[in-house]
């Protein structure tokens, strides 16, 4: 159904919407207006927090808001939609697909302008059979990084040089390197695509899922993603840094934002951990030392070869009597 919530034209796709949700969506036109009223600035103004109960359908009711919303004013930013895990991440863009197909029932194709997307961690992106064998997300990711890192994709771009084809060099990843060659011009066609949907697309053009979505993000409409992308500065320095700031971010089930920047922050360290930072600081040490140690020797044989060298040329001949053995 589509109604009119204070002026504004609702895309809803159930034929029933209950008092509850309308409730919902006023309250964050509300905060949607304001924050978009004219020479307001929106890091100032236009914050709300809203509680619904949960299985009365606020997933729904936000996305259809906020995407009528966005049709409504096209200069409005883009909708960062954050979600701690990836069942309630597959349950939004499934209700996103609807809202979409029932705007493009009621405009036709050019309700389906809208092209949004999923990021997750590379565990549950990587299509890359190995690496996605491997156990966990950490290993997944060093997997990941050993097989696209700059010495790698050096050895990669060496052996095409003499015609060895990149499946054949065993260290590197094929979905990265043809994803690489693209680089910008890589673009996806508009639509709402879940993880499965990624993945299915990386396949088919050859593309790394994970690196593909990091960079279509700039170009979307709809971002899904895990909070840490927007919370642990280690990852949003990466990933949503060029994101505009008049973008709509809704965080779901907000009250785990506090455990998600504790955990963002914070670091776990077990024995062997401390032992291996502890061998690898002596080491270091040795190494130092080594160096200091080389460094005077080298220092000393300079010294004295000068010495000599000026002794032999009598530029030294009166000075305590250093140059007149040499030579
Ligand atoms: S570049 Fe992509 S496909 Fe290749 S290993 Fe990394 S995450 Fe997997």
């Amino acid at each position: 159904m589509k109604f009119l919530l204070d002026g504004l034209q609702v895309y809803f796709p159930y034929p029933y919407v209950y008092s509850e949700q309308l409730k919902y969506m006023r309250e964050l036109k509300r905060a949607l207006d304001v924050a978009f009223a004219p020479g307001v600035s929106t890091t100032a103004k236009g914050h709300c927090m809203l509680e619904m109960p949960t299985g009365t359908g606020k997933t729904v009711a936000l996305l259809s808001l906020i995407t009528s919303y966005q049709l409504a004013h096209p200069t409005v930013g883009k909708l960062m939609y954050c979600t701690r895990t990836v069942p309630e991440m597959t349950k939004c863009v499934g209700e996103l697909k609807r809202v979409i197909e029932y705007r493009v029932k009621e405009l036709g194709p050019e309700g389906g302008n809208v092209l949004a997307c999923c990021l997750s961690s590379r565990r549950n992106m990587c299509i890359h059979e190995r690496v996605m064998a491997e156990a966990d997300r950490e290993q997944v990711d060093a997997a990941c990084r050993k097989r696209t890192a700059p010495w790698v994709r050096e050895k990669v771009a060496e052996r095409a040089k003499a015609g060895v084809r990149v499946d054949e060099v065993e260290e590197a990843c094929t979905y990265f390197e043809a994803f690489e060659r693209v680089g910008t011009d890589a673009a996806i066609p508009m639509g709402i695509y879940g993880l499965d949907d990624l993945k299915k697309l990386g396949k088919e053009k050859g593309w790394c899922p994970y690196f593909l979505t990091r960079h279509c993000i700039n170009l979307a409409d709809v971002i899904v993603y895990n909070y840490q992308y927007l919370l642990d500065p280690k990852i949003a320095t990466m990933v949503s840094r060029e994101l505009e700031s008049d973008s709509i971010v809704v965080f779901d089930e907000a009250h785990n934002i506090d455990n998600v920047c504790i955990e963002a922050l914070s670091i776990t360290l077990d024995k062997r951990m401390l032992d291996t930072s502890l061998a690898n600081i002596d080491n270091l040490k040795r190494q130092v030392s080594n160096l200091k140690e080389s460094d005077r020797r080298r220092l000393t044989d300079e010294y004295e070869r000068l010495v000599r060298g000026l002794a032999g040329t009598g530029a030294l001949g009166g000075v305590g009597g250093v140059g007149v053995g040499v030579g």
